[in-house]
């Protein structure tokens, strides 16, 4: 019989990730080498916050050769520690404590109350960097608190770090990334970042990287403190020529969306920047767990307010997850004469139109005279409903570029059956968060109009390629709407009636149970 580890593990499905880097000059692919060396300093330095005993734990499953300790040392790796992130972070290695709360970040017998009193008797500087994303909190001889800044307590690790960076930097002949590194080097000597964030977010070269303390979310108790990780890429030029030329076409959709014409916005302001890159490396954090897809960074709410934060989509990421996932998906969940039209490109040129369609659409508007922002007006409901708003009006806008010539025609019938293969993806585990919930409002509404069509002889789903466009166009308008009035109730309305798991969409999410979850990584340009 299969063992329960193994039954963990093989969600994860090994698949190679790897880019193609004929293109670097020769410089750059002598930096690429130092920056894939300082993103492996980033998987100690990770391993480090995550548990005071992780780094151990790892160097004894790695002396361990029977075939037990061999599989333990693999889902280790997958989580980058003993406790399945999957499975609310229970413990697979035997004899290791509960996840700490608060990580290696705080002394594991410290509660929320002593930090809290504790912050509460220092000086407002202090108290600032304490409730910080880069120190540690440590206990004195004295068993009282203390602050360590992450440039000492990381000092052996972070001068390893800086040292490949600094000598990257000395290689590439690009600017932006020689600007980027030099300052994220030093600011891993001074912990502070703004400098290097900002040079992040202007960072335009054929070699993508982002690497420092980043992520709060492995912070239990308070979200304060940034894990360490790296993600090493080579920008995907054929998909940045893809975005800006539909970048030329925003206006114009804007202009002809199908809401009343005064809630549309003359003059779209500047766009927030998006890179899409192929991974050759990461380290850290980004290792753990399932795999990030997309980020938005910095976190720097003073660079958010100035500059807005970048995207960065990692487009082989993307891929692998699609012929993994997606596609044994669409082989189970759609009618088989439509399986064949699933394909990766409209699958991605769909997400790069749901991202920039973030950016059109109502934001700023007027409710009863005052000057209000659909964020806030549609409060909790908001994440969901412009979740759902940048799906299907990504598929307006194909449509409108399709039909204007800017898109093949060949694209058409491909993107909304991949769209209804994607369904099923991002609703497989609950539609408790706000793609979810979302996806399952547009896949009802697109079902109660007979734009998808299910067959109850098989148990699959199809598009009426007679009715989908209108019903998208429709959709849009009446989400787009709800927005520009800012009209909560009639949010709420909708997604109570439309938000739900119907018997036919149960019955298909039953059957795929088997699939996997995500990919486990391997990147042979890493090596
Ligand atoms: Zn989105």
């Amino acid at each position: 019989m299969e063992s329960r580890l193994s039954q963990l593990t093989k969600r994860f499905v090994p698949t190679v990730i790897t880019a193609d880097t004929t293109g670097l000059s020769a410089g750059n692919r002598a930096a690429l080498k130092e920056l894939i060396a300082a993103a492996g300093v980033m998987d100690s330095l990770y391993l480090r916050q995550v548990w005071s005993g992780d780094q151990n734990l790892l160097a004894k499953l790695n002396a361990d050769t029977s075939p037990a300790g061999q599989e333990m040392l693999r889902y280790f790796q997958i989580n980058m520690g003993p406790w399945s992130k999957l499975d609310h972070d229970s413990a697979f290695v035997p004899g290791v404590p509960a996840r700490p709360l608060g990580a290696n970040y705080y002394p594991e017998d410290m509660s929320k109350e002593e930090f809290t009193t504790w912050v509460a008797g220092l000086a407002p500087a202090d108290k600032e960097k304490a409730t910080g994303f880069f120190t540690t909190i440590r206990r004195k001889p004295d068993h009282t608190l203390t602050m360590i800044p992450y440039s000492a307590e990381y000092k052996d690790l972070l001068d390893v770090a800086a040292d490949h960076l600094r000598k990257a930097a000395a290689l590439t002949d690009n600017g932006t990334l020689r600007d980027f590194i030099m300052k994220r080097a030093t600011a891993f000597g001074t912990d502070d970042y703004y400098e290097s964030d900002i040079a992040w977010m202007d960072l335009d070269s054929p070699i993508d990287v982002t690497i420092g303390p980043y992520e709060t979310y492995m912070d239990g108790l308070f979200n304060y403190k940034a894990a360490f990780e790296a993600f090493i890429g080579i920008r995907d030029e054929a998909e940045t020529a893809k975005l800006s030329s539909f970048a030329a076409h925003l206006q114009e959709i804007e202009n002809s969306l199908p809401i009343d014409p005064k809630y549309r916005n003359p003059h779209l302001g500047a766009m927030a920047p998006i890179r899409v890159i192929d991974e050759v490396a990461i380290g850290g954090e980004a290792k753990s767990g399932v795999q990030t897809a997309a980020f938005n960074l910095p976190n720097d709410e003073r660079i958010v307010q100035q500059r807005g934060s970048k995207r960065v989509m990692l487009r082989n990421v993307q891929e692998a997850k699609f012929n993994q996932i997606l596609k044994p998906i669409a082989q189970i969940a759609l009618d088989s004469m439509q399986r064949p039209l699933v394909a990766f490109d409209p699958f991605f040129t769909h997400i790069l139109a749901h991202e920039l369609m973030h950016g059109l659409g109502p934001h700023n508007i007027v409710v009863k005279g005052n000057a209000t922002t659909v964020r806030q007006e549609l409060k909790e409901l908001y994440s969901s409903w412009e979740e759902a708003k940048a799906d299907i009006s990504g598929l307006f806008a194909l449509q409108y570029l399709i039909d204007a010539g800017i898109v093949d025609k060949a694209m058409e019938q491909k993107m909304y059956v991949t769209y209804l293969a994607g369904i099923f993806r991002s609703i497989r585990f609950g539609i408790t968060e706000a793609h979810g919930q979302g996806m399952a409002l547009q896949f009802n509404y697109l079902l109660e109009h007979g734009a998808i069509e299910y067959n109850q002889g098989n148990g699959t789903f199809a598009i009426d390629f007679t009715k989908i466009g209108p019903a998208t166009r429709d959709l849009t308008g009446i989400i787009m709407t709800v927005e520009a009035q800012g009209d909560y109730n009639a949010a709420k309305e909708l997604l109570a009636k439309y938000a739900v798991v119907g018997p036919s969409l149960q019955s298909v999410l039953d059957k795929l149970a088997a699939i996997p979850v995500d990919i486990a990584p391997d990147f042979p340009l890493a090596k």
